[in-house]
């Protein structure tokens, strides 16, 4: 073993949050699909089925599917962000302004 492999184990693993903004979600259900691990579309009694977060804390093993849903996600209602090291979510990129 070399002297490398003990800093490796060193790094804290990442994670991320996952949220969905129930006020314009509207039970389309890709999220579902794209992700069954994370989210999960029930019947509230509303107009329209609502996601529910399954896990609101993911790691590297379900951000792909996360992102996914985030992407096709007809109503823009999933917002995945990474949570930095000290618990804080990181700010997101500021994006270019037309
Ligand atoms: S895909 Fe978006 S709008 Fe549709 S159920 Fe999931 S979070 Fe709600």
């Amino acid at each position: 073993m070399g002297r490398g492999s003990k800093r490796m184990s060193a790094v804290a693993a990442k994670a991320w949050r996952v949220r969905v903004d129930t006020g314009i979600c509207q039970g389309h259900s890709v999220c579902m699909a794209e992700a069954p691990e994370i989210f999960e579309v029930e019947d509230v009694g509303e107009f329209y089925p609502i996601a529910r977060v399954l896990q609101a804390r993911i790691g590297e093993d379900l951000i792909e599917q996360a992102r996914t849903a985030e992407r096709y996600c007809p109503n823009r209602a999933i917002k995945v962000e990474e949570i930095a090291e000290d618990g804080e979510i990181e700010k997101p990129k500021e994006e270019e302004k037309p």
